[in-house]
């Protein structure tokens, strides 16, 4: 049931003034769901709208239930303990949008229907994703129920954030704290509401930042925050300097220091939090040598010596690391030492340092887990958050980025299966008249990335099977060769047709559904493969660090046998995540970027107008306006509504839609409010389930 904590008038009011408007106020800040916009909803009508609350400091705008939402960035006041009290226990559309509305009306849903839900959080990088996950949860600490126990669950999950992002967020050019991995974290719930538990999975973080960074980017946070922060003796006892400038790996980007970013105060956060957490002391302790080793790793230099192979070059590092400058190649059954070249040393030193900081991740992850995971195995309800990282283009884009960008081609399909196609499925399937709206289908583009024996995928893992022979070149040759009749695939020789934009040798671009991205092949096979030399391993299988011990099993499966490519497993743990995604109920929220300058009071027409297309808004928009805001099932809108209506309380003789029918009637429905189906009721417009819901308080 419901709970409304306001007066049956205020609320009529507020209702009248806010789903109406008057005409002054609704000039000056827009109206508040885009499917009451009177005019012809075209793409300028819909800019003018969220300009329009934008410049009155109005971020957030519906679309029926799904939420948009336009970085201010600034701090705008609208996050307090007050706000959160406001936005508790009311209707969904009887107070201005906000995320704390969404928040509240999915975790009303879940209580009342007993079902799982997930909201999505999608936009490009920069445009606040992190930060309304964050405001979900947050809203979630204040307004569920509090109890020592769940108390305790409740600072798990909140301060698992900070220590997540510390390991895998860092400054890019986009974003001063961008996530460099994907994240969905379903926050579990009792049948009384209390969230007793939580369980995160992560997608492919972006391990090579660890090694190298572009020019005004940052490595992770947690490095910076090290060193910065660290406590004196403990820099002491990991040997590091209080200096981001003496360490290769920090440099790169020629950026350590980011104003926007407290490194000193966030250690400080993390390090409480990991106390908080529970993770032991001599975890902690294993975690931060790494971070440290890392470090340590990136200083390590090579010389070629006089018959050019590699030779350390820092004295004081040949003793303390686990590294050789031979590897063992398996010659049929003989082994041989074989030297590197240097350029093979700094190879193998960068795969290991990639490696050991991307197995920890993992293992943070599980920890968190261990931490957060809920006993007690009666029932529960779950709401999932995705905060996934946003669509991508840089300047030059790589493998990263190609995985990105098919991440959110998958996330759209999914928009488009569970919500654009479904809806008018299901307006089909229960026989109620209907004009359909077209939309763009990204099927296409993702069966071009992923598709077996076929898609770009496929044709990469091929390359990655012929060591020696691939090259980066030979894998776009293939592309070139198989997909160049593609709509959505544009190759050297035919990128003047297609796009009429020139491409470079090396390069291929996609027209994605988000708009076109060329990447360059450099790397693409290395980092599909993502090999480690084994005697590596086998040096970090003895380490005494019970983190690397670890991450690094003897049960591994040797390099005879080959592991899954980074893009395969990437691919697969996506079926996972739609797997999960399409057995609960979608709540989307949209953030979008109003600048390129991270600045406030900024509105660029031209890149919101971008985000208004690819984002789906238009066609989320137009289905929303040509159908019906709300339905239920016969049997459930019936039980929750007969008792307004004395033929129908206490028990209904006839058909569960007989009731509805005579119920409606009853209620004074008009014709055109809403229509029978074969097994559900629709009704048009909230407001009227609003008066329906008040009905019980008159
Ligand atoms: P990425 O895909 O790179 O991870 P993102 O969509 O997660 O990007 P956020 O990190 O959430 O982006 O937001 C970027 C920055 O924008 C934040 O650090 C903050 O400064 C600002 N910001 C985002 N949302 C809000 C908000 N609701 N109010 C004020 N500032 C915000
Ligand atoms: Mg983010």
């Amino acid at each position: 049931m419901y709970m409304f904590s306001k007066s049956l008038e205020e609320r009529c009011n507020r209702i009248l003034r806010d789903m109406e408007g008057s005409l002054t106020a609704r000039d000056r800040v827009g109206i508040q769901d885009f499917v009451l916009l009177d005019a012809y909803t075209s793409e300028s009508a819909v800019l003018d709208n969220l300009r329009k609350r934008f410049n009155e400091n109005l971020i957030y705008t519906y679309i029926g239930t799904l939420l948009v939402s336009v970085n201010p960035y600034k701090e705008l006041g609208i996050y307090t303990k007050k706000q959160m009290d406001i936005y508790m226990g009311v209707n969904f559309f009887e107070l201005p949008p906000h995320i704390y509305a969404l928040a509240d009306n999915v975790y009303r849903t879940m209580l009342t229907e007993t079902n799982n839900h997930f909201i999505l959080i999608s936009g490009e990088s920069g445009a606040g994703k992190t930060e309304a996950s964050k405001k979900i949860l947050q809203f979630y600490a204040v307004s569920c129920p509090s109890t020592k126990l769940l108390d305790n669950v409740r600072d798990r999950l909140l301060l698992s954030n900070p220590v997540l992002e510390a390991f895998g967020n860092a400054k890019t050019l986009k974003n001063d704290n961008s996530s460099r991995f994907g994240k969905y974290m379903d926050i579990q719930f009792d049948h009384m509401g209390g969230a007793v538990g939580g369980h995160i999975l992560s997608y492919l973080l972006e391990k090579s930042r660890v090694v190298h960074q572009n020019h005004g980017e940052r490595s992770f946070h947690i490095f910076y925050q090290l060193v910065e922060g660290g406590e004196e003796d403990l820099l002491r006892w990991l040997g590091l300097e209080r200096n981001c400038q003496r360490y290769s790996y920090l440099v790169q980007g020629e950026c350590a220091k980011v104003s926007s970013v407290n490194d000193k105060s966030d250690w400080k956060t993390v390090r409480k939090a990991l106390s908080v957490i529970e993770f032991s002391e001599s975890n902690i302790e294993s975690l931060f040598a790494i971070i440290a080793s890392v470090l340590h790793l990136g200083n390590v230099t090579f010389v070629a010596d006089s018959q050019g192979y590699a030779t350390l070059n820092n004295k004081n590092y040949r003793s303390t690391l686990p590294f050789q400058t031979l590897w063992k190649i398996e010659a049929r059954s003989e082994e041989v030492l074989s030297p590197f070249t240097v350029d093979q040393a700094v190879y193998a030193k960068d795969a290991l340092a990639k490696a050991i900081y991307g197995r920890t991740f993992t293992w943070l992850v599980n920890e968190l887990n261990e931490s957060l995971a809920n006993k007690d195995s009666s029932r529960k309800t779950v709401i999932g958050l995705l905060d996934i990282y946003g669509f991508e283009v840089f300047s030059v884009n790589s493998f990263e980025q190609f995985c990105i960008n098919y991440c959110n081609e998958k996330l759209q399909q999914l928009f488009i299966q569970l919500t654009l196609k479904s809806e008018q499925e299901e307006y089909e399937m229960e026989g109620i008249e209907w004009e359909s709206v077209p939309y763009f289908n990204n099927k296409i583009i993702c069966d071009l990335v992923e598709e077996k024996f076929k898609g770009i995928i496929s044709v990469l893992d091929e390359e990655c099977l012929r060591p020696g022979e691939a090259t980066d070149m030979t894998f776009l040759e293939k592309l070139e060769e198989k997909m160049g009749g593609h709509a959505h695939f544009v190759t050297h020789k035919l990128a003047d047709q297609k796009t009429r934009k020139t491409l470079e040798r090396g390069d291929f671009r996609l027209l994605h559904y988000a708009g076109e991205v060329t990447y360059s092949v450099v790397g693409f096979l290395d980092k599909n493969n993502d090999l480690l030399y084994r005697n590596i391993k086998e040096v970090m299988r003895q380490s005494k660090n019970a983190i690397v011990k670890h991450c690094f099993p003897s049960t591994e499966p040797d390099s005879k046998k080959r592991p899954e490519t980074v893009a395969t497993q990437f691919k697969s743990s996506l079926v996972g995540l739609t797997e999960i995604l399409m057995s609960k109920e979608p709540w989307y929220v949209r953030c979008m970027k109003p600048n390129e300058g991270k600045q406030p009071g900024l509105f660029d027409d031209v890149l919101v107008r971008h985000q208004v297309k690819y984002l789906g808004l238009m066609e989320h928009l137009r289905v929303r306006r040509a159908g019906f805001a709300y339905r239920r099932r016969y049997e459930i809108f019936l039980q929750r509504y007969k008792p307004l209506c004395p033929d129908t309380w206490p028990n209904w003789k006839g058909t569960a839609a007989e009731g509805v029918e005579c119920l409606v009637k009853h209620l004074g429905y008009k014709p055109d409010e809403y229509k029978m189906g074969r097994t559900k009721i629709f009704i048009r417009h909230p407001r009227t389930l609003f008066a329906t819901e008040d009905a019980f308080e008159v």
